[in-house]
């Protein structure tokens, strides 16, 4: 998807609404498609790309290994420009030939705006580490693995009886 701009560069006030979707077939995170909703705007000579992608994550949780779906939205917000006035600045989106490579821009937005550790859940409460049972179905009743420095003191304990 790519949006002209030369029109909104070159009116200041101007503004236009894009909405699409779009299937990232090769980001495994996301199932089905990506619509959209966005628009480009030249505010007193400064141009914006803004507005929210919704889409349904699809990942295994980092904590019980369950495959899980849930839907996300992610708002982004980028200033345009047509040349960079400085190297060093990498708040502007240098749109090259006055198209913006929007479906780039936001599949971006989206893995940045995926967290490092993605759960099931906030509070899933993962694999027992002994038997392998998922916690959020049973409690499986293992025992906790007693802590090393206390099974020393009770082998010693023992001892003494
Ligand atoms: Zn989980
Ligand atoms: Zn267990």
């Amino acid at each position: 998807m790519f949006i002209e701009l030369e029109a909104i560069f070159n009116n200041v006030g101007s503004s236009k609404r894009v909405d699409f979707s779009f299937t990232p077939e090769d980001e495994q995170l996301v199932s089905g498609s990506v619509d959209v909703r966005s628009a480009v705007e030249n505010r007193a000579g400064i141009v914006t790309y803004s507005g929210k992608a919704d889409f349904v994550l699809s990942a295994v949780c980092d904590r019980c290994a369950e495959n899980f779906t849930r839907p996300e939205t992610v708002e982004f917000e980028h200033v345009l420009v047509s040349e960079l006035q400085s190297e060093d600045n990498d708040d502007f989106i240098l749109v090259e030939g006055m198209k913006l490579d929007a479906e780039s821009l936001v599949r971006e937005d989206i893995i940045l705006s995926l967290p490092t550790q993605l759960l099931c859940k906030q509070d899933c409460k993962g694999l027992c580490q002994l038997c392998g049972a998922n916690l959020n179905y049973k409690q499986c009743g293992c025992k906790k693995p007693v802590d090393s420095r206390l099974a020393v003191l009770m082998q010693l304990l023992e001892d003494d009886y």
